[in-house]
Protein backbone atom coordinates (compact mmCIF):
# COMPACT_ATOMS: atom_id res chain seq x y z
CA UNK A 1 0.00 0.00 0.00
CA UNK A 2 1.38 3.22 -1.04
CA UNK A 3 1.33 6.49 1.63
CA UNK A 4 -0.32 9.32 0.44
CA UNK A 5 1.55 12.53 0.88
CA UNK A 6 -0.99 13.81 2.99
CA UNK A 7 -1.04 11.30 5.60
CA UNK A 8 3.22 11.40 5.42
CA UNK A 9 3.08 15.05 6.44
CA UNK A 10 1.92 14.51 9.85
CA UNK A 11 3.82 11.66 10.60
CA UNK A 12 7.45 12.73 8.54
CA UNK A 13 10.84 13.10 10.99
CA UNK A 14 8.14 11.72 14.05
CA UNK A 15 10.60 9.22 15.55
CA UNK A 16 8.80 8.88 18.39
CA UNK A 17 5.76 7.87 16.83
CA UNK A 18 3.63 5.62 18.99
CA UNK A 19 3.30 1.92 17.06
CA UNK A 20 0.89 -0.82 18.41
CA UNK A 21 1.46 -4.20 17.11
CA UNK A 22 -1.24 -5.40 18.25
CA UNK A 23 -3.25 -3.04 15.78
CA UNK A 24 -0.95 -4.26 13.11
CA UNK A 25 -1.39 -7.61 10.53
CA UNK A 26 0.41 -10.38 12.11
CA UNK A 27 1.09 -8.73 15.90
CA UNK A 28 0.98 -11.70 18.06
CA UNK A 29 -0.54 -11.31 21.83
CA UNK A 30 1.78 -12.75 24.08
CA UNK A 31 0.96 -12.07 28.21
CA UNK A 32 0.37 -8.29 28.00
CA UNK A 33 3.10 -7.98 25.34
CA UNK A 34 3.41 -7.75 21.33
CA UNK A 35 6.46 -9.36 19.83
CA UNK A 36 7.55 -9.19 16.19
CA UNK A 37 9.87 -10.89 14.55
CA UNK A 38 11.36 -10.41 10.75
CA UNK A 39 13.79 -9.78 8.95
CA UNK A 40 14.16 -5.71 9.11
CA UNK A 41 16.86 -3.47 7.32
CA UNK A 42 18.26 -0.73 9.78
CA UNK A 43 17.60 2.98 8.66
CA UNK A 44 19.31 4.80 11.41
CA UNK A 45 20.55 4.63 14.52
CA UNK A 46 20.81 7.64 17.37
CA UNK A 47 22.12 7.62 20.60
CA UNK A 48 19.42 7.65 23.20
CA UNK A 49 19.78 8.56 26.77
CA UNK A 50 23.49 7.75 28.44
CA UNK A 51 23.24 3.87 27.47
CA UNK A 52 20.70 3.44 24.93
CA UNK A 53 20.14 3.39 20.80
CA UNK A 54 16.90 4.24 19.57
CA UNK A 55 16.63 2.89 15.72
CA UNK A 56 14.78 3.02 12.69
CA UNK A 57 14.30 -0.40 11.04
CA UNK A 58 12.05 -0.85 7.65
CA UNK A 59 10.61 -4.11 7.98
CA UNK A 60 9.16 -6.34 5.13
CA UNK A 61 6.02 -6.56 7.17
CA UNK A 62 4.77 -3.54 8.80
CA UNK A 63 7.05 -1.10 7.24
CA UNK A 64 8.97 1.07 9.53
CA UNK A 65 9.25 0.58 12.81
CA UNK A 66 11.29 2.53 15.69
CA UNK A 67 12.67 1.21 18.38
CA UNK A 68 14.55 1.52 21.54
CA UNK A 69 17.71 -0.73 22.24
CA UNK A 70 18.78 -0.93 25.57
CA UNK A 71 22.50 -0.45 26.64
CA UNK A 72 23.29 -0.72 22.53
CA UNK A 73 26.06 2.26 23.52
CA UNK A 74 27.99 -0.20 26.19
CA UNK A 75 31.25 -1.67 24.17
CA UNK A 76 30.25 -5.16 25.68
CA UNK A 77 26.59 -4.46 24.08
CA UNK A 78 25.67 -7.72 22.27
CA UNK A 79 23.10 -6.02 20.37
CA UNK A 80 25.31 -3.11 18.71
CA UNK A 81 27.27 -5.01 16.27
CA UNK A 82 24.08 -5.52 14.34
CA UNK A 83 22.23 -2.83 14.41
CA UNK A 84 24.38 -0.43 12.05
CA UNK A 85 22.78 1.47 9.29
CA UNK A 86 22.73 -0.70 6.31
CA UNK A 87 22.68 -3.89 7.89
CA UNK A 88 19.93 -6.67 6.75
CA UNK A 89 19.05 -8.47 10.02
CA UNK A 90 17.17 -10.93 12.04
CA UNK A 91 15.38 -8.55 14.57
CA UNK A 92 12.50 -9.38 17.24
CA UNK A 93 10.92 -6.95 18.93
CA UNK A 94 8.68 -6.50 21.82
CA UNK A 95 6.30 -3.87 22.67
CA UNK A 96 5.63 -2.92 26.46
CA UNK A 97 5.04 0.60 26.52
CA UNK A 98 7.92 1.48 24.44
CA UNK A 99 9.15 -0.59 21.38
CA UNK A 100 12.43 -2.70 22.43
CA UNK A 101 15.11 -4.53 20.13
CA UNK A 102 15.32 -7.48 22.14
CA UNK A 103 17.53 -9.72 19.83
CA UNK A 104 19.44 -8.80 16.48
CA UNK A 105 21.35 -10.88 13.81
CA UNK A 106 22.97 -9.64 10.92
CA UNK A 107 22.65 -11.21 7.66
CA UNK A 108 24.33 -8.84 5.23
CA UNK A 109 25.49 -5.36 4.35
CA UNK A 110 23.33 -3.54 1.71
CA UNK A 111 25.00 -1.76 -1.26
CA UNK A 112 23.35 1.61 -0.34
CA UNK A 113 25.15 4.60 0.82
CA UNK A 114 24.22 6.06 3.84
CA UNK A 115 22.68 9.37 2.35
CA UNK A 116 19.85 6.88 1.29
CA UNK A 117 19.39 5.61 4.28
CA UNK A 118 18.99 8.50 6.03
CA UNK A 119 16.71 9.92 3.57
CA UNK A 120 14.81 6.47 3.60
CA UNK A 121 13.94 6.90 7.34
CA UNK A 122 12.79 10.74 5.98
CA UNK A 123 10.47 9.75 3.67
CA UNK A 124 8.80 6.94 5.35
CA UNK A 125 5.52 6.88 6.97
CA UNK A 126 5.73 4.60 10.45
CA UNK A 127 4.17 1.07 10.50
CA UNK A 128 2.88 1.93 6.79
CA UNK A 129 3.74 -1.53 5.03
CA UNK A 130 5.88 -0.80 1.55
CA UNK A 131 6.34 -4.74 -0.16
CA UNK A 132 7.56 -2.82 -3.27
CA UNK A 133 9.90 -0.86 -1.92
CA UNK A 134 11.24 -3.77 0.46
CA UNK A 135 11.34 -6.30 -2.65
CA UNK A 136 13.58 -3.45 -4.38
CA UNK A 137 15.92 -2.84 -1.65
CA UNK A 138 15.91 -6.13 -0.88
CA UNK A 139 17.06 -7.47 -5.02
CA UNK A 140 19.42 -4.83 -5.05
CA UNK A 141 17.44 -2.87 -7.45
CA UNK A 142 16.81 0.39 -5.78
CA UNK A 143 16.16 3.63 -7.42
CA UNK A 144 14.93 6.67 -5.80
CA UNK A 145 12.59 7.82 -9.16
CA UNK A 146 10.83 4.28 -8.79
CA UNK A 147 10.80 4.51 -4.68
CA UNK A 148 9.41 8.12 -4.64
CA UNK A 149 6.97 6.46 -7.25
CA UNK A 150 6.00 3.65 -4.59
CA UNK A 151 5.08 6.03 -2.32
CA UNK A 152 2.91 8.38 -4.36
CA UNK A 153 5.26 10.69 -5.38
CA UNK A 154 6.22 10.00 -9.23
CA UNK A 155 8.79 11.83 -10.69
CA UNK A 156 7.02 11.26 -13.78
CA UNK A 157 3.97 12.97 -12.78
CA UNK A 158 6.04 16.55 -11.29
CA UNK A 159 7.53 19.35 -11.89
CA UNK A 160 10.34 22.20 -10.61
CA UNK A 161 8.29 23.59 -7.90
CA UNK A 162 9.57 26.69 -8.80
CA UNK A 163 10.57 27.08 -12.10
CA UNK A 164 8.43 24.12 -13.70
CA UNK A 165 11.33 22.44 -15.53
CA UNK A 166 12.46 18.73 -15.09
CA UNK A 167 12.52 17.40 -12.10
CA UNK A 168 16.37 16.19 -10.53
CA UNK A 169 15.85 16.36 -7.06
CA UNK A 170 13.09 15.85 -4.05
CA UNK A 171 12.88 17.94 -0.79
CA UNK A 172 11.65 15.22 1.50
CA UNK A 173 11.18 17.76 4.01
CA UNK A 174 8.61 19.98 2.04
CA UNK A 175 7.44 16.69 -0.22
CA UNK A 176 8.33 18.73 -3.31
CA UNK A 177 10.52 18.51 -6.56
CA UNK A 178 12.96 20.37 -8.08
CA UNK A 179 15.19 20.90 -10.83
CA UNK A 180 18.76 21.17 -10.57
CA UNK A 181 19.81 24.61 -10.90
CA UNK A 182 16.63 25.35 -7.95
CA UNK A 183 17.76 22.55 -5.64
CA UNK A 184 21.41 23.66 -5.77
CA UNK A 185 20.10 26.65 -3.79
CA UNK A 186 18.80 24.57 -0.90
CA UNK A 187 20.02 22.67 2.17
CA UNK A 188 21.60 19.62 0.79
CA UNK A 189 20.72 17.17 3.42
CA UNK A 190 17.07 17.47 2.67
CA UNK A 191 17.66 16.78 -0.96
CA UNK A 192 17.48 13.33 -2.77
CA UNK A 193 19.15 13.58 -6.02
CA UNK A 194 17.18 11.19 -8.67
CA UNK A 195 19.99 10.10 -10.65
ZN1 LIG B 1 13.60 24.89 -10.99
Amino acid sequence: MAATPSNLLTEIGSISFPVTIANLPGGRYNGGMQEYAGEAVVLRREPHGEQDSRVSLFTKRYGKLTAKAKSARKITSKLSPHLEPGLVTDIRLVEKNDMLVTDALKREKLALPPSTLFSLDRVLAEAVPEEELWSMIRNGDFSWRAALGELGWDPREAACAVCAASPEAFHAGRQEFFCSSCAMKMKVGDLIVLG
